[in-house]
């Protein structure tokens, strides 16, 4: 899970990035990048030169800059917080990861300044009439490299009110934690073993077309197998196949290929290591064709799923009806 946080001055977005490091979460922050560029300048990180540079680093690398560093420094398998959100372009930048959540935290804007001024930072505005003034300059702009917070509000999945006590702000962090991971990014088992295959198929040999089949009982799989020449053969991809080599038309001079299908490949290798396929599933990254079709009927494959159409798979599809083996067809940009 990817946490982005955004919010006014003084909402409680420290705390809440604190809070969530205490729950593993890895921390990462926009205007650290900024400092980073700040520091190899030799300038120092004031509240001005932190927004002076940052739109200028947005001005010169896009809007996205500061995201696209970060994303650099993010691994997949881990969860983390990323502070300090400001732009709308970088919203768009960190949603394009898995499992992305803008949480936008705020509290009344008395409750904020008092906050701020306690913090004793030379930064913070002298008056409470400066403090909402400047908040107001923060809010929008005409110039899309700058801070946009109420477009970065507009754009929250979740929007947080800090106005009581750390001890609530943090049962509320703990409530949103609970919701988003039931609602995580997991992919279903057609979409999971679809995946699979279609990976599988990367390793066919064939020059004519990649296809791969998985066999699964019980969601587990149980044998795999991608088209291209028989074992001790030489690669279709390196001459072994005079059919697939003279580049033929799809469907014709079938009898001549030496290419075996991934489906027959699959069946093939659970026989090898005697393996029964009574009641499996097959997914296939191809609709089958007629002679995987009989193939699949008399492993005892209750049902195939797969992903595109073969030119030639009505009458194969009306066999499986008639033999009483299930077909569906998923469709997934992999
Ligand atoms: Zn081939
Ligand atoms: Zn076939």
């Amino acid at each position: 899970m990817l946490i982005g946080i955004t919010g006014t001055n003084g909402a409680g977005k420290t705390s809440v990035c604190d809070y969530l490091q205490t729950r593993d979460f890895a921390y990462q922050s926009l205007s650290d990048e900024i400092r980073e560029e700040l520091a190899r300048r030799q300038e120092p990180a004031t509240r001005e030169n932190l927004i002076e540079m940052g739109n200028q680093l947005r001005r010169t690398f896009g809007p996205a800059v500061l995201a696209e560093r970060v994303k650099a420094k993010i691994q997949p398998d881990r969860n983390y917080v990323v502070d300090s959100v400001r732009n709308p372009a970088e919203v768009e930048s960190l949603r394009r990861l898995p499992d992305f959540h803008l949480l936008h935290i705020d509290a009344p804007i008395e409750t904020r300044y008092e906050r701020v001024r306690t913090r004793r930072d030379a930064r913070v505005p002298a008056t409470f009439d400066e403090f909402v003034a400047q908040e107001q300059r923060e809010m929008s702009s005409d110039d899309a490299a700058t801070q946009q917070l109420l477009a970065c509000y507009q754009m929250a999945d979740e929007k947080l009110i800090n106005d009581a006590d750390k001890k609530a702000l943090d049962a509320r962090v703990d409530d949103l934690l609970r919701r988003w991971s039931m609602n995580s990014f997991r992919p279903g088992w057609d979409e999971y073993f679809m995946r699979i295959a279609s990976i599988v198929a990367l390793r066919s040999n064939c020059m004519k077309r990649k296809v791969a089949a998985l066999i699964v009982k019980d969601r587990r799989i149980i044998s795999t197998g991608y088209n291209g020449t028989p074992r001790g053969v030489k690669n279709c991809n390196e001459g072994g196949c005079p059919r697939c080599n003279s580049f033929a038309p799809s469907g014709t001079a079938l009898e001549e290929c030496f290419c075996s299908h991934g489906e027959e490949n699959a069946i093939v290798q659970a026989a090898y290591h005697g393996i029964s396929l009574k009641d499996s599933t097959l997914y296939s990254t191809f609709a089958p064709c007629l002679i995987c079709t009989k193939m699949i009927i008399n492993a005892g494959i209750r049902e195939v799923v797969y992903s595109l159409d073969y030119p030639l798979n009505e009458s194969a599809l009306r066999l499986l009806a008639e033999a009483g083996v299930q077909t569906r067809q998923i469709s997934l940009k992999l």
